[in-house]
């Protein structure tokens, strides 16, 4: 069988130059799901170029028609919502009904910013002086630069692209190596629905050779990036030479905190649900688990057996909980830190290995670890780990908690267990976190309100709700006197 090419699109063209990578299954690593045009500088160049090009008619196109293209979008995608989910699970391992749920939540995002179209307010008030009328508009800010991460391969791209498009500008999307086909799909059905060339423009290959040209190229007035501290840091400081907007969501160390007045079942679901399920590759998964002394054991018991059940293999197959890590690489942190935590926590209390029986062996599993008595000083409880690895830690008591729950460089999201409303509103006010949930899974957000995390987890402004609109617009303010 001849093995599918998906080509770049540039200018509205689908390029192939024939020189290709590999879109590898990673719970069969025999299974090849498709090559990928391998994107240059001078690729990068061209897009942005048709991108700058694009941008005026775009830009100048009413809202309200920019956004029946994002409906249709929906409308497509929705049509082969099977397909798309399909791909997902077998070029990033994640389980079938996690891959269902994300193009579910693609679509419904194309939906709502496609509604914005129609809502895009700027501000009205009221002047101090007689007979001047005073507003501010949205206005695009042009050609922006869209670099996401392999982890949500369809839902982090869809909530880039509805945004920046709605708003009028023109983009370059440069989608991660290890899951490319995802958003491949989406800029597909915007090709479908009618988007007019070099409007979006996606441009696959390796981030390290392509993000210097993107960030370089001329056009170019916002980079919004969603990945690894290491990249995002990169990234600011090369697009602060050239005063580029920019919007980085990163890494994270998140934690649940579990107090003794918990609803005790909902709480041990709601940590094992955060911590394994997507494999731990979810930048709002718990990591560390903060349990009150006063349960502490049985929390853990309770865990590790629940932890037991679990059942890993090929996300395509029924009954599955967990798949593989997304490629070596990622399979070998996850190892590594294992190891790590060995050292500092002793054995874990459940998994701590990669599985290689029968098929499993042609894939990249690793076993759903639990690592006890962790404390705060620990590498395990410092470093974001990404994989299905989770360090439950003693806490004296709910200040106690808070403190180590804080005390760490990331501020992504956090959960607390409890049926103490006054501890879930010292909680709120005080965890330094930019997404909470309480008696919740840490993981698992919408897109109707604002998306990201403060410290060193994120940088700029929120995505997603209507706080995406701040990053891709900026307002006009005009005085007119009648
Ligand atoms: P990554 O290695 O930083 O890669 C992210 C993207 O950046 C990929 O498209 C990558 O391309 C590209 N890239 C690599 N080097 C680059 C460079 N020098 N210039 C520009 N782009 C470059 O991250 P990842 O492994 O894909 O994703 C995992 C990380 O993302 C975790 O840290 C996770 O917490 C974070 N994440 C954060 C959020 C959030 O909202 N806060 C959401 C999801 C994931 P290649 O794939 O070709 O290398």
């Amino acid at each position: 069988m001849d093995m599918p090419v998906f080509p770049n699109y540039i200018d509205g063209q689908w390029i192939d130059s024939g020189s290709h990578f590999e879109n590898r299954n990673p719970a069969d690593t025999d299974h090849v799901v498709g090559l990928f045009v391998k994107g240059t500088a001078g690729d990068i160049q061209a897009a942005a170029a048709a991108a700058a090009q694009a941008l005026p008619a775009w830009s100048n196109l009413n809202a309200p028609a920019r956004g029946a293209i994002l409906y249709k979008t929906a409308e497509i995608l929705d049509r082969r919502f099977d397909q798309v989910a399909a791909d997902m699970t077998r070029e990033e391992g994640k389980t079938l009904p996690e891959a269902k749920g994300e193009v579910r939540r693609a679509i419904n995002i194309l939906r709502y910013f496609g509604g914005e179209g129609s809502r895009l307010n700027g501000l009205l008030v009221p002047s101090e002086r007689d007979r001047v009328h005073m507003f501010a508009i949205r206005k695009p800010i042009g050609v922006v630069g869209l670099v996401t991460p392999w982890n949500f391969p369809s839902a982090i791209p869809a909530w880039k692209l509805a945004p920046a498009l709605i708003c009028g500008n023109t983009v370059v999307l440069k989608p991660a190596s290890a899951a490319p086909l995802s958003a491949w799909r989406l800029v597909e059905a915007l090709h479908e629905a009618g988007l007019p060339k070099g409007v979006v423009n996606f441009v696959a290959g390796s981030g390290g050779e392509l993000g210097q040209a993107l960030v370089e190229a001329p056009p170019l007035k916002a980079i919004s990036f969603t990945g690894s501290c290491q990249i995002g840091n990169w990234l600011h400081a090369e697009a602060s030479k050239r005063r580029l907007r920019i919007q980085l969501e990163m890494g994270g160390k998140n934690p649940t905190i579990v107090l003794a007045d918990a609803d005790f079942n909902a709480a041990v679901e709601n940590t094992v649900n955060a911590a394994f399920f997507s494999t731990g590759q979810k930048c709002t998964a718990t990591s560390r688990a903060i349990v009150e002394d006063a349960i502490y054991d049985r929390f853990l018991d309770a865990v590790v057996e629940r932890t037991r059940k679990l059942k890993i293999g090929d996300g395509m197959q029924p009954g599955i909980d967990i798949g593989p890590c997304v490629d070596e690489a990622q399979m070998d942190t996850v190892l590594r830190y294992i190891e790590i935590g060995r050292a500092e926590a002793g054995a874990p209390k459940i998994g701590g290995h990669r599985l290689t029986d029968g098929d499993l062996a042609k894939g990249f599993f690793v076993e759903p670890t639990v690592f006890a008595d962790v404390t705060p000083e620990m590498t395990i409880a410092r470093e974001e780990i990404f994989g299905p690895v989770l360090a439950v830690m003693r806490a004296r008591d709910f200040e106690d908690a808070m403190r180590v729950a804080n005390d760490i460089p990331f501020g992504l999201s956090a959960s607390i267990q409890t049926t103490n409303l006054s501890r879930v509103f010292e909680f709120v006010y005080r965890m330094e976190a930019g997404l909470l949930t309480v008696n919740l899974p840490s993981a698992g957000v919408e897109y109707q309100l604002p998306f990201g995390g403060t410290k060193e987890s994120s940088f700029g402004p929120k995505e997603q709700g209507p706080a995406a609109l701040d990053f891709y617009s900026d307002y006009k303010t005009v005085y007119l006197k009648y």
